[in-house]
């Protein structure tokens, strides 16, 4: 970017959006539309798109247009454009004529900066779609335009025209969707074929990942989200029943916590999204379908009930997740029983082969034990070079042991019952349980039974899972999921070969109830509730008062000038003029409130000792020892405060405490002294000697 450029953008960016620095391509994006190229911007969510076109809008003489899918994420969009003080109107069907003729007006006499339109609503703007008004076009979710592409939209097909009708305005195209087919696609049909193309990495770098085993998953939740109190997160489920019967056994426990699927009605769907939005619903138990017309900042953490189909959907559902940048987590629950029930459906489907392909690398990385975000990225192409630090395998690498007898115990088992059973009733025997699926079928016979007593049920399904994602064993889907063996199998049982397997992991569920329960800073939680306040005053979602990114930064320097609350990230100066008196307030009482609480048992000893009273007086009194009262009264002295101990402790004595010192090996312990002066002084006197003489 020229210099001049730069600086003036900057300085659009900070007086509009508060923020200090571009982030990596914004710049280089933004000077390309400047300079009226068509541009191709491809990045994750979360990963600041809109101000690619935003911030140009901002510097063009004319009106900026961009064309949105749906009609929830506009208001949302234009209420986050006008508080940051900027003009932004939506126009679709569901206005009256009049406000559509203003609106138009509006764009005619250039007094916004940004209309935001459906592609149906475009016909609409027909009369003013014109080059003389508009100085770019911005077309979001641009993968909408291909029918590779995941939401395909036929309305989106028509925008060529757009090109062809204005042909010197730019186009800028955003998606968050990598492919090459669908990229190849978007330049296609929006006319635009010398359009540069910008990728960003996709890797969320703040979203923690993690999967776990799914036994007692409900606990594990509970256990996870005790440590999350007031952190707004989503749990993805399969089916409707299943988010139902979720928020309601959360909600038994206390939890604020809401279904979320396509068989509510419209009202109820919007109601409960907007309650989450504002957050007055903590979490939202969900089917796939929720999140997409949500632009939530604040979403701290997602959880996945059941494993995902494939990689492409789970990418998708975590980004949903911090997009404000702060830290979030994103937790998945992996089971067979999930594993099986996809490869039944999948029998009837007909890409059956790419579909299971895509299963298949799903599980692999539920089933990693190496870094999991290397697996994530590596199937969209992105190669890293290191591992991340910031998953659960690299937070807490798996320990390799040498399993060969395990494998051989396991595998005979499999044998001795004909290769007819399924993994529960093979640990049964394994571990000589008296139950009837054992005795029925006479399996307290066999020369295997109980020979692996010694390793509990979860640890062999922990071995015996590995051994499967390993290729030794097989499920036989088709025969009530009987473990049967593979090639491989025969070569640990008959030719000693060896076998790694990975220790299990501690319980989860200890693990996780024994940590502390983390809660948000107390000034925190008072900067969040005045976030709520003005947010419910001026009828916008919290988010949008100021992201969580941005109260982490006034939580962390606590501004007390307008001009130092200017300068925090997120802050414009609208946004300064606004809250700064509120936000400022609300931190000098919690600084007062916080300096009375360290220095108020002091304070309360020296009053009482000032009016007179004696040291047993006041340790009755305030129920401490007399001790305790000394040493108040002592560090009081060495602070400098002049208080009166001649009733205390003579002269001569801090003299005889002062000659002590030169003889004995005196470093900050009192023993030495007490013991020098051969006990002829109290351990109260010598902590007063000390104060004075050391003040
Ligand atoms: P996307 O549309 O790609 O999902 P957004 O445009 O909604 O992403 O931006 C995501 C978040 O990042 C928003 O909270 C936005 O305010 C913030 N953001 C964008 N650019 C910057 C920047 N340069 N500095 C700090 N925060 C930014
Ligand atoms: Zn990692």
């Amino acid at each position: 970017m020229a210099a001049e450029g730069i600086q003036n953008s900057l300085s659009l960016l900070k007086t509009y959006f508060g923020y200090d620095n571009f982030r990596k391509n914004q710049s280089e994006i933004i000077q390309h539309v400047l300079n009226k190229n068509d541009a191709l911007v491809v990045m994750p969510t979360g990963g600041g798109k809109s101000l690619c076109y935003q911030l140009p809008a901002l510097e063009f003489k004319g009106v900026t247009l961009v064309i949105s899918p749906l009609i929830a994420l506009m208001k949302d969009q234009v209420d986050a454009l006008r508080s940051n003080g900027i003009e932004a109107e939506f126009f679709n069907s569901t206005q009256s004529p009049e406000l559509q003729q203003e609106i138009k007006a509006k764009v005619a006499n250039k007094t916004v900066k940004l209309l935001y339109a459906a592609p149906e609503s475009l016909s609409g703007l027909q009369e003013v779609l014109n080059q003389s008004y508009f100085s770019c076009i911005a077309v979001d979710e641009a993968h909408c335009i291909s029918s590779w592409g995941h939401d395909f939209r036929p309305s989106y097909q028509q925008l060529s025209f757009l090109k062809r009708s204005l042909p010197q305005t730019p186009v800028i195209a955003l998606t968050a969707t990598a492919d090459k087919s669908t990229r190849k696609d978007i330049l296609k049909q929006l006319a635009i074929p010398k359009a540069k193309v910008f990728l960003s990495s996709f890797d969320r770098k703040n979203i923690f990942l993690e999967v776990r085993n799914a036994d007692q998953r409900l606990k594990q939740i509970e256990n996870f989200l005790l440590r999350r109190q007031d952190e707004a997160g989503i749990i993805y489920c399969l089916s409707r029943k299943s988010t139902e019967k979720l928020a309601k056994d959360l909600t038994k426990k206390g939890f604020k916590a809401k279904a979320y699927h396509a068989g509510l009605t419209t009202d109820d769907r919007s109601e409960i999204q907007e309650d989450f939005v504002y957050d007055k619903t903590q979490i939202i138990c969900a089917t796939v379908a929720f999140g997409m017309g949500i632009d939530k900042s604040n979403v701290r953490w997602v959880i996945h009930y059941n494993m995902p189909k494939n990689l492409e959907g789970y990418y998708q559902e975590i980004g949903r997740a911090g997009r404000d940048g702060v830290a979030a987590h994103a937790l998945m629950f992996h089971s067979y029983a999930d594993v099986i029930q996809y490869k039944r459906f999948l029998e009837d489907v007909n890409n059956k082969e790419v579909q299971e392909a895509k299963l298949e690398r799903m599980k692999q990385f539920a089933e990693a034990t190496s870094c999991r975000r290397r697996i994530l990225l590596g199937y969209f192409g992105e190669h890293l070079t290191e591992n991340c630090g910031h998953c659960d395998v690299c937070k807490n690498p798996p320990r390799f042991i040498d399993a060969k007898i395990i494998a051989q115990k396991a595998l005979s088992a499999i044998g001795r019952v004909k290769q007819s059973e399924p993994i529960g009733i093979v640990i049964d025997v394994l571990r000589g349980a008296k139950n009837t699926g054992v005795y029925d079928k006479g399996y307290q016979n066999l020369k295997t039974y109980g020979i692996g007593n010694g390793i509990s049920w979860k640890d062999w399904q922990h071995y015996i899972l590995q051994l499967i994602n390993l290729g030794y064993i097989e499920i036989a889907f088709h025969r009530k999921n009987a473990l049967e063996f593979t090639a491989m199998a025969k070569k640990v049982l008959f030719e000693d070969e060896q076998v790694w397997l990975t220790k299990p992991k501690a319980d989860t569920i200890s693990q996780t109830s024994t940590k502390a329960i983390s809660k948000s800073s107390s000034l925190f939680k008072h900067l969040k509730q005045l976030r709520m306040e003005l947010s419910i005053e001026e009828n916008i979602p919290p988010y949008l008062v100021f992201n969580d990114a941005t109260l982490k930064e006034i939580e962390k320097e606590r501004p007390l000038t307008e001009q130092d609350f200017k300068s925090i990230s997120g802050v414009n100066a609208l946004k300064a003029e606004k809250y700064a008196y509120d936000f400022i307030t609300v931190i000098k009482k919690f600084n007062t409130k916080k300096r009375k609480k360290k220095t108020s048992t002091y304070e309360e000893t020296l009053h009482l000792y000032k009016n007179g009273k004696s040291i047993e007086t006041i340790a009755k009194e305030r129920n401490l020892k007399s001790i305790t009262i000394v040493s108040h009264l002592s560090t009081l002295i060495k602070k400098g405060e002049s208080i009166n101990i001649d009733d205390l402790i003579s002269k001569t004595e801090i003299t005889s405490v002062e000659n002590i010192l030169k003889d004995v090996d005196y470093k900050g312990a009192l023993k030495p002294v007490y013991e020098g002066l051969n006990g002829k002084l109290s351990y109260e006197k010598i902590r007063l000697a000390l104060a004075v003489l050391e003040s």
